[in-house]
């Protein structure tokens, strides 16, 4: 039901685990055991001894986002783009050379600046999408 503001929050670099397997009483043991704050649209989790969390109020991944951001004091243009968004991983830069052959031969030819994912091993790079959630976050208001 998050899956869209887990998406955009490692988009702005923020460590974000999320799955099938975080729910009940699993999502509140792995939340003590990595000291992370629970993202929830559960009510009943309050009767739970939860450790620190946040209740989402919204359905829509635009108003989670900035409650998100407001809430922890998130500052979305200090890392930008410095994560896996599929399996949040930290990216790592990558040379234009090593890069040859597995990226589009036009992607190749006008990027200069490739990173990857050393857990998935998708290879990022500036792109039109990468514009698009940038000014996606300017409408928002929270670039
Ligand atoms: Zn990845």
């Amino acid at each position: 039901m998050l899956g869209r503001l887990v998406k955009w929050l490692r988009v702005i670099g923020q460590d974000v685990i999320y799955g099938q397997h975080l729910s009940g009483y699993g999502l509140i043991r792995a939340a003590r055991a990595e000291g992370r704050l629970i993202l929830t649209r559960d009510g009943h989790l309050k009767h739970k001894q939860p450790p620190p969390f946040l209740f989402i109020h919204s359905d829509h991944y635009r108003d989670q986002l900035r409650q998100v951001i407001t809430a922890c004091g998130l500052k979305p243009g200090q890392a930008m783009f410095t994560r896996c968004i599929e399996c949040n991983a930290g990216l790592q830069a990558k040379s234009k050379e090593s890069v040859a052959g597995a990226v589009p031969p036009y992607v190749f030819s006008s990027q200069e600046k490739f990173s990857w994912c050393p857990a998935c091993h998708r290879i990022f790079w500036a792109a039109t999408h990468q514009q698009k959630m940038l000014q996606e976050l300017k409408n928002l208001g929270l670039s």
